[in-house]
């Protein structure tokens, strides 16, 4: 049982992409997830997926699948309404993907979606086996592999543990592993809306104190009329929206969107997310991984997070594929070190830079608000500045 078994606690979208990839191999791919899934289509988020992470849903055979749901992401818009004088407009600047020679920095994908179809893929597997309604209660590493046990008392061997549990992984309770975290006294409340005016394919972020406003386009039947909204404030403003009745929160919202899509109207659920950002101390230990966001959490401004975790998987999968090659052991120390070495900077310096953003977002400091606006008029004069941007945006 012990030879070539990966233990994958966690089947969040994180988890799910994790097992199929690792199911493309001569691996048996032991999964441990304790929710029912049918919370996995309760989500209403829509994720801003950038082009590798397009490449991944290719290489698992999924994205055709996806294709006829995903909306491509052409055009990305930033207007500031806080920092201008009172006489002038608010300051807006287009990044535009064919600025780098991109048709596309990517596709708006409904979370669902892509669960479900990660989910109907993992499930055809003959070497994916799936531990429902069960999770991880102790894990015990030796030299030659490593030991789990569950709470409905399964006892599992394989080569690797990874977690792919979440913010509050279990796993990385039981390592010792500690992290830094930074909160912002802020809420992301998602929701989805038509609008009487066509997205054309651009996203539009509104920039004023508290957090950003923004409109994601949703690929629709409906002429282009629909999107999801990410709205990020403090938690009192997002508390008191949230519990508006429809009416007056359809006139909320699209008097925050400034008409920019014409009238807004609610279409689904709200849902209300925490916003923080967390970073782990460590991304390994003896035979166990941390990835996703067991390993850093980002806030949701600049559609970062799960981006990040698939940069994460795609790295640790081509590492243990060349380990398997070469009749190597996927969870030996040098593996796992060499994960570290290169992922933990890399995510260490993205959470720094989403919180930097994050702060300059939702900032009530008016030197600040001016400091923005002024780059952001900057920005429009200095197109290979803008490139520059537009480069370490995707990553
Ligand atoms: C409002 C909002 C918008 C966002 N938009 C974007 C975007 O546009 N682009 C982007 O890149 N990112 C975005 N993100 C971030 C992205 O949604 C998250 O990074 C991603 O959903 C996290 O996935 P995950 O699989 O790592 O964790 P989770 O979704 O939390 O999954 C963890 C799984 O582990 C399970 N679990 C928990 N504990 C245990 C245990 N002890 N044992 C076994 N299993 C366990 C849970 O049940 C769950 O299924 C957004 C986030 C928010 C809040």
């Amino acid at each position: 049982m012990s030879s070539n078994t990966v233990i994958i606690s966690g089947l969040g979208i994180s988890g799910l992409i994790t097992a199929s990839l690792f199911c493309k191999e001569k691996l048996q791919v032991h999964c441990f997830e304790p929710d029912d899934f049918s919370k996995l289509f309760e989500d209403q988020r829509t994720t801003a997926f950038l082009n590798p992470a397009i490449n991944v849903f290719k290489e698992i055979g999924v994205w055709e699948n996806i294709k006829p749901f995903a909306q491509p992401l052409k055009e990305m818009e930033i207007i500031d309404v806080a920092g201008f004088k009172k006489n002038q407009g608010p300051t807006s600047v287009i990044f535009d993907p064919n600025e780098i020679n991109l048709e596309s920095f990517g596709y708006n994908i409904p979370n669902k979606i892509v669960s479900s179809n990660l989910l109907d893929f993992l499930t055809e597997k003959k070497n994916f086996v799936l531990h429902n309604g069960d999770s991880l209660v102790d894990h015990y590493a030796f030299d030659q592999n490593i030991r789990v046990k569950s709470a409905k008392g399964k006892v599992l061997e394989g080569q690797l543990l990874i977690s792919c549990e979440g913010r509050d992984s279990a796993i990385r309770k039981r390592e010792k592993i500690s992290s830094f975290k930074a909160s912002y006294n802020q809420l992301a409340m998602v929701f989805q809306v038509s609008h009487s005016e066509n997205h054309k394919d651009r996203t539009s972020e509104i920039l004023d104190t508290g957090g950003p406003f923004t409109i994601i386009p949703l690929r629709s039947s409906a002429n282009q009329l629909k999107s999801t909204v990410v709205w990020m404030d403090t938690s009192e403003v997002i508390n008191e929206a949230f519990n508006l009745r429809k009416t007056e929160f359809n006139a909320l919202i699209t008097k925050k969107s400034m008409n920019i899509r014409g009238q807004l109207k609610l279409t689904s659920r709200k849902q209300k997310w925490p916003v923080f950002s967390q970073i782990t101390k460590a991304l390994v230990s003896k035979r166990t991984i941390l990835i996703a966001e067991s390993a850093h959490v980002m806030p949701p401004t600049g559609a970062q997070g799960l981006n990040t975790s698939v940069e994460d998987i795609i790295y640790l999968y081509q590492i243990c594929k060349k380990a398997l090659r070469s009749n190597k052991d996927i969870g030996a120390d040098k593996v796992l070190r060499q994960y570290s070495l290169v992922r933990f900077p890399l995510t260490g310096g993205k959470v720094f830079g989403v919180h930097l953003l994050n702060k300059i977002s939702m900032t009530k400091n008016r030197f600040l608000k001016t400091a923005r606006n002024n780059f952001l008029k900057h920005l429009n004069k200095s197109p290979s500045l803008k490139r520059t941007l537009i480069k370490v945006g995707l990553g």
